[in-house]
């Protein structure tokens, strides 16, 4: 059976500051984007309902919309967000190859599995 990739994008507002960084060492704000891919075998011509997968994503990350991040994550790098949401996607179950977390358009970290 082939295998195919879906993704779903989600955005949210949120403000951080990176401990000792000269700087991004004060408080300032992104709307980021993060953009999920799972990988799986076709079942009625789906690999995931696209709703179902956007609502795993949304559930994921409505704990930082409008959020102060340093009081989610210790040091809330882009590459640390997208690792924070890689882990809560895989523990609801799902086969998660890709998760990027841009903080502008020039600017993203990915984990690919
Ligand atoms: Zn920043």
């Amino acid at each position: 059976m082939m295998k195919m990739v879906v993704g779903v994008s989600e955005s949210f507002s949120a403000a951080h500051s990176i401990p000792g960084h000269k700087k991004c060492g004060k408080v300032h704000g992104h709307n980021f984007v993060v953009s999920v891919e799972v990988e799986g075998e076709l079942n009625k011509g789906m690999v995931i309902d696209f709703f179902e997968l956007k609502t795993h994503l949304k559930e994921v990350l409505e704990k930082f919309d409008h959020s102060m991040l340093n009081e989610l994550i210790e040091v809330p790098t882009s590459e640390n967000i997208a690792l924070h949401v890689f882990k809560e996607l895989k523990s609801r179950g799902l086969n998660v190859v890709r998760v990027r977390v841009s903080e502008n358009v020039d600017k993203w970290a990915e984990i690919r599995a």
